[in-house]
């Protein structure tokens, strides 16, 4: 391990971890209801009421010693199981519990994967807008990353650049849908034809290129849109999977990998992702949580207050003249910077107490992240703000 490079990265924040403690000083000063803070991506929605009394039952009736106990290093059965079982019955696929590893959240599910499938110097392909720690892990893995921009304005895969971007040292590409921060999702034809390209690809460099699936916000998608599951497009995939968003519970670190068993080698691969999470110390994943796997596998928490945050924010901002991808999922609005760099505009909005994130760490310069997850509230009593900044710009 490099530890300077640990050193480093344990002294700097993010630019969104600063904002946040930024408006945690304002809120101080100047009051909360005066501060407009969409910095952070944490669920406003509490997770159902069903939830509490189930796990309030669960810790009243059941045996504490195997409540919170160590489980099996990948992750207690009946838990895996009943994943298993749900995503069978949705999406019409044959897992078993042999191809789930459970881990603490869909942080841990990335990091192992990439330990377990990216060797020394090799590369991963992740398409820009993408979420920041994406190259912490690749490097912290020993990869390197290559980017590739999404296109406005619906950002799918720009395909060309796709495949100027794969070459021999290719081991992984990511993928993120919904995506976090532009809300975008992923169609069906993107996926069609990403996976033929990864095919072609794997042919031509004689290799196994992986493809990861991130799916934090796979639940929380509007307009009655789907989200093509990868595995039946994509033999040599793997999908990281946590409760954080869908069920609003990030601060219990639960969530899971599933490698598909489409791929021949599954089991080779399963024992990659078993060693990493040994090698890195995410064995047995919080108990608690996994024992409520089986008691919650059908909740999520009420998606439609983030539709109707998402519809006013972007139906308001577009209205005074903002551009913004159409977030078609999560829990992001993804803005055009109405100047160059998005730094300065961000820097503006503050004038009006209005904490957004500018894209540059998203892997994008030129645009603001804009987290609505937040109260309804909040929202309505932005908008005069807003709408001064837009005068700023727009006359
Ligand atoms: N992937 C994406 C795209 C995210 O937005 C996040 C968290 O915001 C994560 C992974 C990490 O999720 P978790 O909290 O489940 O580790």
């Amino acid at each position: 391990m490099n530890t300077e490079r640990m050193k480093e990265l344990g002294k700097k924040r993010s630019v969104i971890r600063e904002l946040f403690e930024y408006g945690n000083k304002r809120k101080a000063e100047i009051g909360a209801e005066n501060v407009f803070d969409f910095s952070i991506g944490n669920p406003s929605v509490p997770a159902p009421a069903e939830f509490t009394e189930k796990l309030c039952r669960m810790l009243s009736e059941e045996n504490p010693l195997s409540l919170h106990g160590y489980t099996s290093a990948p992750g207690d059965l009946k838990a895996r199981n009943a994943i298993a079982t749900d995503l069978n019955e949705r999406f019409g696929t044959a897992f078993g519990a042999e191809h789930l590893y459970l881990t603490c959240g869909a942080a841990a599910s990335l990091t192992v994967s990439l330990s377990a499938l990216v060797g020394k110097g090799e590369e991963v392909i992740l398409f820009a807008p993408f979420f920041p720690e994406y190259t912490v892990f690749i490097e912290t893995a020993g990869g390197k990353a290559v980017t590739v921009p999404c296109e406005w304005p619906d950002f799918q895969i720009n395909f060309e650049k796709l495949e100027a971007a794969l070459s021999e040292k290719t081991a992984a590409v990511i993928i993120n849908s919904p995506n976090n921060p532009s809300g975008a999702v992923f169609s069906e034809e993107s996926i069609v034809k990403l996976s033929k390209i990864l095919r072609a690809a794997e042919e031509k460099f004689k290799r196994k290129i992986y493809l990861i699936s991130d799916e934090p916000y796979r639940e929380l998608i509007y307009d009655k849109k789907d989200y093509p599951f990868v595995t039946k497009y994509y033999k040599d995939s793997v999908v990281c999977y946590s409760w954080s968003k869908s069920l609003s519970l990030p601060g219990e670190r639960i969530g899971y990998i599933l490698v598909s068993p489409e791929n021949e080698d599954w089991r080779e691969v399963y024992a990659g992702i078993c060693g990493a999470g040994r090698a890195l110390g995410f064995v047995c994943a919080p108990s608690l949580f996994q024992h409520m796997i089986p008691e919650c596998i059908k909740m999520t928490s009420d998606i439609s207050v983030y539709k109707k945050n998402r519809d006013i924010l972007y139906d308001s901002l577009t209205e005074m003249g903002f551009e913004a991808v159409y977030p078609e999922g999560a829990f992001y609005l993804f803005l055009k910077s109405p100047e160059p760099d998005a730094n300065a505009f961000c820097e503006k909005a503050k004038k009006y107490e209005l904490l957004i994130v500018p894209s540059n760490d998203f892997g994008m310069t030129g645009f603001v992240r804009i987290s609505y997850c937040v109260l309804q509230k909040q929202i309505e009593r932005s908008l005069p703000s807003f709408k001064k900044l837009a005068e700023e710009y727009f006359k």
